[in-house]
């Protein structure tokens, strides 16, 4: 096969996780920076399927090869749904930053109210600008403080009840079985088998 899939991402947690989430597949995966591109995308979309696409199409258009977008965020029902489709830049400054800011809004709300779920929705765009979605999610509960430095984002607060630990003290290969991501990618896989497919039958 003589073809590339692009993973328009710049967000290093997110690389490593794809790099590992799509190793199976027969071609090279790709990121903006390995081809010398800068793609940098507004999320102007008010759902994470409007802001994938929004990126998906960046791919697509700056590469012309076929594209793979995420977005992603965390729900958090006591916030109602926040941080959700605004998780990334829900407050400026650093994960850590975000973290708090998050910790401090839920300070003083029960174990039992803390329920939450990471969401991702992959969107992927073909050369000829076909799109395909695949949507996963994991739920956990905000744990009152950070633990675990694996994963990236709200991670160390994310705590998983059957594993008992946060999603920042998981293994990478746990992480990558069990997130939103990994479910994502799941639903994902086979669509991207066959596009791939019939790509190369094209030739
Ligand atoms: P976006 O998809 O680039 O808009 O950003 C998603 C944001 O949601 C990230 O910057 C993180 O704050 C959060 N997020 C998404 N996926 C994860 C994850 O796997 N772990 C922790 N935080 C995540």
């Amino acid at each position: 096969m003589s073809q590339e899939l692009l993973i328009v991402t710049n967000n290093p947690g997110k690389m490593r996780e794809y790099r590992a989430l799509l190793s199976s597949l027969p071609v090279p995966i790709r990121f903006p920076s390995d081809l010398g591109y800068r793609i940098d995308v507004q999320e102007t979309g008010t759902t994470y399927t409007e802001n994938a696409t929004l990126k998906a199409r960046a791919g697509v258009e700056v590469s012309g090869l076929l594209s793979l977008a995420d977005d992603s965020g965390l729900e958090v029902d006591a916030l109602g749904g926040e941080p959700g489709v605004r998780s990334a830049r829900y407050i400026p400054g650093s994960d850590a930053d975000r973290i708090a800011a998050l910790l401090a809004r839920l300070d003083g709300v029960p174990w039992e109210q803390r329920t939450a779920r990471f969401r991702c929705c992959i969107v992927i765009m073909t050369p000829q600008r076909e799109l395909y979605i695949a949507e996963g999610t994991c739920e956990g509960i905000i744990a009152t403080a950070p633990a675990g430095t694996g994963g990236f984002g709200y991670d160390p607060v994310f705590y998983l009840p059957e594993f008992r630990c946060t999603m920042a003290q998981l293994p990478s290969e746990v992480k990558n079985r069990i997130s939103h991501r990994a479910r994502a990618v799941e639903a994902a896989l086979p669509i991207l088998r066959r596009l791939l497919e019939d790509a190369d039958q094209r030739g």
